[in-house]
């Protein structure tokens, strides 16, 4: 306790107490521990399959090549049948791509041709550039090695191995590899149901106020359609719930629709503790709240919580601040929702091409340009915003709390390119 002496000058009104700040990495496991992933699998055809997570471990039951195969349009034999760069081998026989041979004929090639089955007997295929067809049959005019121009049975899947994993994010070439072994559906996470809403009685939409009748204080929802984008490349389904006013009902009401058949709800603006700030109050009086200030710069305000069985997460208004978090905290609880197991960004070290000689005591997400020269360059304006930044910000730089950043230091660079997908 503090004595205070009659004399001491009044005290100043007390401020509103703040939660300390919370480092993200402490934020992150807390709300990726909310996330538990969502159930039952479905089954999808793999040509839908692409961006989905995967909800079961597939196995090959066969190799991959299937048998051993010829990698060129050639000639089937056996080395120890070369005689020479003058001898001539007659063709006794010709295999194409789906067809099969027939046990190669002794001091004989086969004529064969890209993906079709090798004979039994033969050891190597020589390539048709180095042969020379002849009435007699074929010159080949280079001394074969054993093995030459055979890809082996297996070497790609060998039957019984797990080729794809449990929470694996399908890709385009993952799509390729599970049809090679014979799936034409995949087991996969459910999609992610996600209600949105923007708040902010200053909001109007593009389309329904031209730009020159806009009211003082107005401005354009531009959260709502870079956030939507965002969800829809992480394949969730989304109600788009619009624009909700800056009142108590309207936000309370807003929040129990969304509560139902949604897994999770996203709203971006109103989570500061300001008066028109009612995301915290509404959100109290449904269920529960958890509201942060994360160390980290854009960002700091942050929410999560539960309305009924929906997932919460109130993003900051700020459009940069709000695309920031998305990345570095909505994205992995989306992944995780989804059963993913790979949830962290991509992190290159790379020389900054630029000065920050005055880091905040935050952890700061930069926006910046990966140049030709691999370096990166900082976008002058780093307010939280400025959109701009991160259009033309091809990543961000992820700076620790206090670190200046010189020209020439290595710092860690995060691609928007695996950041957006
Ligand atoms: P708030 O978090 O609601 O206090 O908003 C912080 C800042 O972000 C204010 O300048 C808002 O006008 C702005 N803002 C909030 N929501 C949006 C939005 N959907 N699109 C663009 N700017 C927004
Ligand atoms: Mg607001």
């Amino acid at each position: 306790m503090r004595s205070v002496s009659p004399s001491s000058p009044p005290e100043a009104p007390k401020r509103p107490e703040r939660a300390p700040m919370k480092p993200l990495e402490l934020a992150l496991a807390e709300l990726l521990a909310f996330a538990a992933p969502l159930a039952p699998a479905e089954s999808v055809p793999t040509f839908e399959a692409d961006g989905r997570v995967l909800a079961q471990a597939a196995l090959s039951s066969l190799d991959v090549p299937a048998h051993d195969n010829s990698s060129m349009d050639g000639y089937a034999m056996r080395c120890a049948d070369w005689a020479g760069a003058s001898s001539v081998l007659p063709v006794s026989q010709r295999i194409a791509a789906g067809g099969s041979g027939e046990p190669l004929a002794a001091g004989s090639v086969a004529r064969i041709f890209t993906g079709a089955p090798i004979p039994p007997g033969a050891d190597a295929v020589v390539m048709q550039e180095d042969c020379e067809p002849t009435d007699a049959g074929v010159r080949i005019r280079l001394q074969p090695r054993a093995g030459q121009w055979i890809r082996r049975r297996g070497e790609d899947v060998a039957a019984g191995s797990v080729v794809l994993n449990a929470g694996e994010r399908l890709s385009p070439a993952l799509l390729g590899l599970a049809a090679s072994i014979g799936f034409a559906a995949l087991p996969v996470a459910p999609r992610v149901r996600v209600a949105l809403f923007s708040t902010g009685d200053e909001l109007v939409m593009p389309g329904e106020v031209a730009p020159a009748n806009m009211k003082p204080g107005a401005i354009y929802n531009s959260n709502r359609f870079f956030l939507r984008a965002l969800l829809a490349r992480l394949g969730c389904v989304v109600t788009d719930l619009g624009i909700v006013p800056d009142r108590l009902d309207a936000t309370i009401a807003a929040l129990k629709g969304a509560s139902l058949q949604h897994d999770l709800i996203l709203t971006s603006g109103g989570v500061s503790v300001g008066e028109e700030d009612h995301i915290k109050p509404a959100v109290q009086a449904l269920g529960e709240l958890n509201l942060w200030q994360i160390a980290i710069k854009p960002g700091k305000p942050f929410a999560y919580g539960k309305v009924n069985a929906a997932h919460f997460i109130g993003l900051p208004g700020n459009p940069v601040s709000s695309f920031v978090t998305f990345l570095l905290l909505v994205r992995p609880f989306i992944l995780k929702l989804q059963g993913a197991t790979d949830l962290a960004p991509e992190s290159i070290a790379l020389s900054a091409h630029f000065d920050w000689p005055k880091a905040d005591k935050r952890r700061e997400f930069l926006r910046v340009r990966r140049n030709r020269g691999g370096g990166l360059e900082l976008f002058a304006n780093q307010s939280s915003g400025v959109l701009t930044s991160a259009v033309w910000a091809n990543g961000l730089v992820d700076n620790p709390p206090g670190r200046a950043i010189a020209h020439g230091d290595t710092v860690r660079f995060l691609p928007f390119s695996s950041l957006l997908s």
